[in-house]
C-alpha cells in the first residue's frame, strides 16, 4: 500500500459477538506510560474516540524516572493543567551537578532557560500517569482499561485493524482505524509488526536501589565521579534513588563479590551514605537496568505508528526518556487528530509523525552514545573524568556553550507545541 488510505472507522462493516468481545473505537492505544498516556489526553481533548490499553492493575511500578522537564512543564501549561500538576507533591531542582576528588562542578544549569519553568521537577512517575489519566477521563470519549495485556495485532491483507488482548475476565479484541503502540521498550507490537530496529551497544548498564534521606542531606541530584565509580542519587523526598553505573555485563561479577564489597563500595563513592549502605540487605532491592539505546527505521506501518520507548530506547544519560515520549505524543496527536475525526488516515500522516521526531532524537541518541565513550566508560573504567583538550576547555568556558546541556536536557533538540 503506497500514499493511499491506511483504514476507515470499520464500525459499520465488522462482524461483532464472534469468539470474543470486540470494541470498536477510532484510536487504540498500547500502553498507558508516558506516551500512551498522553496521547489519550491529547486526542480525547481533540474529539477522537480513543481507547487505551495498560496491562498492569495501576501505575505503581519500580523506579522508571521521574523527572519532569520544562518542555514537558510547558505542554502542560498549553493544556492549562501546569498549576495543578505542581499541587501535586513534588521536589525540584535548578541544577544537575557532579563531584570529583577534584572538586564539585555543574553539568546543566537550568535557572538560565527562558521558561517559567526553570528547573526540573521530580515526581513519582505513579503520580504523574494518574494526573493525566484522571484528566483524560473527563473526556467521555475517552476510555482506559487497566489489567488488559496486548498480545497481538489485529491484521487483515497487510492492514493493522487493531489488537488482541487479554484481560481477568478473558479475551477481547479492539478494533481502531489506527493502533498506536506505545508500550515501552519491549514493545511487543513493534516486533510483531517486524519493523526493523536499529542499535548502538551502549558499554554500560545500570544499578538501581534505594537508601534514605537524612536531615542535612544535600538537596540536588549528584553525580559522584571517583575511584573507577560512577553513581547518581537522585532526591526522592525520605529516600535517595541511587545509580550505581557499571561496564556493561559487570553484574554478575559484583554479585559474585557479594554485598559486603557492593555496600563498600557505594560508601566509598559516596561517603554522605556511607553510614546507611547496610540498609541494602538482599540483592532483590538491587535492580538491574540493561541501557539500550535503539530505534525503529521506520516508526510505522499501515494502520500502526509507533511512540516513545517503543520507536526509540533511550540512554538514562540526560534523563530524556519521558520528555521524549511525551513530545512523540504532542507531535502525534498535531498530526493525526484530523485525519483521525475524518476517518482517514494515510500513511503520509504516519510518516509525518516520524520526520517531525526523528531528527532530534537521532541527535541525542547521538550525544547520549559521546557521553557514554567520552565520559561514562572512562570513569566506570577507572579513568576518573578525562581533561579536555586546551581548545576544547575554552570552548567550554563560553556562556552560551555552558548553557547548552540545560537546553538540551530541558527541552531536547527542539520544542514540540500543542496545536491549539
Ligand atoms: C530505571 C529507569 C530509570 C529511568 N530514568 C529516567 C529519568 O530519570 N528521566 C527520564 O526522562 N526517563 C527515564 N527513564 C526512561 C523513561 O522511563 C522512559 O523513556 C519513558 O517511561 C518512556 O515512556 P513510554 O510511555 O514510551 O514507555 P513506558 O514508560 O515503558 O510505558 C509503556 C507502558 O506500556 C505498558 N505495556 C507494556 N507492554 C504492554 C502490553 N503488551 N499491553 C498493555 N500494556 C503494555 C507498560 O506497563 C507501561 O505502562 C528511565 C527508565 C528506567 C527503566
Amino acid at each position: 500500500m503506497g500514499d493511499s488510505l491506511v483504514g476507515q472507522d470499520t464500525r459499520a462493516r465488522e462482524p461483532s459477538g464472534q469468539k470474543h468481545d470486540v470494541r470498536h473505537t477510532t484510536c487504540v492505544i498500547a500502553g498507558s506510560g508516558p506516551a500512551g498516556a498522553m496521547l489519550g489526553l491529547l486526542l480525547a481533548r481533540r474529539g477522537v474516540d480513543v481507547l487505551v490499553l495498560e496491562k498492569h492493575a495501576d501505575f505503581l511500578r519500580d523506579f522508571r524516572g521521574d523527572t519532569i522537564h520544562p518542555s514537558t512543564m510547558e505542554i502542560m501549561d498549553e493544556l492549562g493543567l501546569a498549576d495543578p500538576l505542581l499541587n501535586l507533591p513534588h521536589t525540584k531542582t535548578s541544577r544537575l551537578r557532579f563531584r570529583t576528588p577534584r572538586g564539585s562542578a555543574t553539568l546543566a544549569d537550568f535557572g538560565h532557560l527562558k521558561t517559567r519553568f526553570p528547573y526540573l521537577a521530580f515526581m513519582p512517575q505513579w503520580d504523574f500517569l494518574d494526573f493525566v489519566t484522571d484528566e483524560a477521563r473527563r473526556y467521555p470519549n475517552f476510555e482506559l482499561e487497566m489489567n488488559a495485556e496486548v498480545r497481538e495485532l489485529v491484521e487483515e491483507g497487510g492492514l493493522v485493524r487493531g489488537v488482541r488482548y487479554e484481560t481477568p475476565d478473558g479475551t477481547r479484541e479492539a478494533r481502531a482505524l489506527l493502533t498506536v503502540a506505545a508500550d515501552g521498550r519491549d514493545s511487543r507490537l513493534r516486533e510483531q509488526a517486524g519493523l526493523r530496529v536499529v542499535g548502538t551497544a551502549p558499554p554500560i548498564d545500570v544499578l538501581w536501589f534505594r537508601i534514605s534521606r537524612r536531615k542535612g542531606d544535600p538537596e540536588e541530584p549528584t553525580g559522584y565521579i571517583g575511584g573507577g565509580r560512577f553513581v547518581v542519587l537522585i532526591n526522592r523526598g525520605d529516600y535517595w534513588q541511587v545509580g550505581y553505573v557499571l561496564p556493561k555485563g559487570a553484574d554478575r561479577r559484583i554479585r559474585a563479590a557479594g554485598l559486603e564489597s557492593f555496600r563498600r563500595s557505594v560508601g566509598e563513592a559516596v561517603p554522605e551514605v556511607a553510614d546507611r549502605t547496610d540498609e541494602i540487605q538482599d540483592w532483590g532491592q538491587v535492580k538491574l537496568l540493561s541501557v539500550q539505546v535503539n530505534r525503529l527505521r521506520r516508526w510505522f506501518r499501515p494502520g500502526l505508528l509507533c511512540i516513545g520507548d517503543a520507536a526509540h530506547a533511550m540512554s538514562p544519560v540526560g534523563g530524556v526518556g519521558i520528555n521524549l515520549a511525551i513530545q512523540d505524543a504532542v507531535a502525534a496527536a498535531n498530526v493525526l487528530a484530523e485525519p483521525l475525526r475524518a476517518g482517514r488516515v494515510e500513511l503520509r500522516h504516519l510518516r509525518a509523525v516520524q520526520r517531525r521526531r526523528e531528527l532530534p532524537i537521532r541527535i541525542l541518541q547521538g550525544l547520549q552514545s559521546l557521553a557514554h565513550r567520552r565520559i561514562v566508560a572512562p570513569a566506570v573504567g577507572g579513568g576518573g573524568l578525562p581533561s579536555p583538550p586546551p581548545p576544547v576547555r575554552a570552548l567550554l568556558g563560553l556562556r552560551i556553550v555552558r548553557n547548552l546541556p540545560a537546553r538540551i536536557i530541558g527541552f531536547g533538540i527542539w520544542p514540540v507545541h500543542v496545536r491549539p
